[in-house]
């Protein structure tokens, strides 16, 4: 049944702001923009409300989420990895389902709609699928000695061809990073992702120790590897940079990269292999980085930017209206229209999903905020207000949820 939904604005990310209007949601989709009109349809009135479309988390790893405030950022990224794999092998299955589960809520009261998410143990797909987003779940894969490459990817393929995803949920798949994956792996996953044409994504040039592993100038990668029994003999340090390595092994084209703090030097090829980037706002701040992704660069080149949390294991909070304004201290130079789009429209882009902006056809995934009566700022600026922790009004594929409260100062 078709539900009218009146609004106070409406920002569509993709055209002017709408206001004092109402939209038309019909079978998931937006159906019709207009200003009041005499349609019967059963209304929603958020007369006193900013709607806009649903932010997308790009980048997370919700089956890490029980790790919350469980690490510390260590000595190096190395040492963090130990701590990291050590306490997360500790975890029971109980404990990870019910953080999942939590962090999944904390997204939502902050108007995450849509996820992409790393998803290191397939026995978890059907419960971070049931959580009601609409989301690219990667098949995330680690495996260093070639000889196991064919193995890994047999597996993988197994699940490509069960997909029992809900019709909100589609697979990926993603090699952990250039440090952890054998470029045998690499090749066949890229091959695989070809094959059934879903998106590519890994970790891409996220610390200096990932340009020393590739060039040999710095082992401490190596050391973590060969304690683990996961170094491969064979292995050959290529002398590239993360993007030329992944490049050469055939599998940069359209690929979903992640971090990307040490790319200047690749941004031609990145931009002619169409690579698309997600920016960690509060991560990169919580590990203190100082040289971080180029976003600005990156925007003016025309190369896509989404905006992603990563893991509970590099951030204290799932809070996505955390991460905008995050990103709007740690990007001086991006206005906030480019990080709202950045949180939407860019983030649907990169992840090939039908929502990121409120228009006639488009999925309705909105969310909205109660605005005071007085409020004459730019609509832009509401979902950067401080006091803001949570929206106000929350709709996955024209589904509203019991969001709502009365408490306008929330
Ligand atoms: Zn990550």
């Amino acid at each position: 049944m078709a539900l009218k939904i009146k609004f106070r604005a409406l920002l569509t990310m993709c055209g002017d702001p709408v206001e004092n209007g109402e939209l038309i949601v019909d079978a998931g989709n937006v159906a019709e923009i207009s200003t009041p009109s005499e349609n019967d349809a059963a209304t929603l009135d958020l007369s006193d409300c900013l709607l806009m479309p649903g932010f997308v988390n790009a980048h997370c790893h919700l089956g890490l989420t029980a790790l919350e405030k469980k690490l510390s950022p260590a000595q190096s990224f190395a040492d963090w990895i130990r701590a990291l794999i050590s306490i997360n092998s500790s975890l029971g299955d109980e404990s990870r389902v019910r953080g999942i589960r939590a962090g999944a809520e904390e997204m939502k009261r902050s108007g995450v709609t849509a996820l992409g998410d790393y998803v290191a143990e397939p026995d978890l797909l059907p419960v971070i699928d049931e959580l009601g987003f609409r989301s690219v779940l990667f098949l995330e894969t680690i495996g260093f000695q070639s000889e196991k490459a064919l193995e890994l990817c047999k597996n993988i393929e197994e699940i490509l061809k069960r997909d029992s995803l809900s019709p909100l949920g589609r697979l990926g798949l993603a090699p952990h990073a250039p440090y952890s994956v054998s470029p045998d792996l690499f090749r066949s996953l890229g091959q695989l992702a070809h094959q059934y044409d879903c998106p590519l994504s890994c970790h891409v040039a996220e610390i200096p120790e990932e340009l020393g592993f590739l060039q040999k100038s710095d082992n401490s990668l190596e050391e973590l590897l060969r304690e683990r029994s996961a170094w491969d003999l064979e292995w050959k340090p290529p002398g590239k940079s993360p993007i030329e390595y992944l490049n050469s092994l055939n599998i940069l084209e359209r690929l979903i990269a992640i971090h990307c703090n040490l790319i200047t030097a690749d941004l031609d090829v990145v931009k002619l292999k169409k690579v698309s980037t997600v920016f960690c706002p509060k991560s990169t701040h919580w590990f203190g980085r100082t040289d971080f992704m180029p976003v600005r660069t990156l925007l003016d080149r025309g190369i896509r930017v989404a905006l992603g949390t990563d893991s509970l294991a590099s951030n204290d909070s799932l809070n996505f209206l955390q991460e905008l304004r995050m990103a709007e201290k740690l990007l001086p130079d991006v206005s906030r229209k480019e990080i709202l789009t950045m949180a939407t429209l860019g983030g649907a882009e990169v992840l090939g999903l039908p929502c990121g902006k409120v228009a006639c056809g488009q999925k309705a995934d909105l969310i909205g905020f109660r605005i005071p009566p007085s409020y004459s700022g730019s609509w832009l600026d509401v979902p950067f207000e401080p006091h803001r922790h949570k929206v106000d009004f929350y709709m996955v594929d024209g589904s509203p949820s019991t969001l709502l409260t009365s408490d306008p100062s929330n």
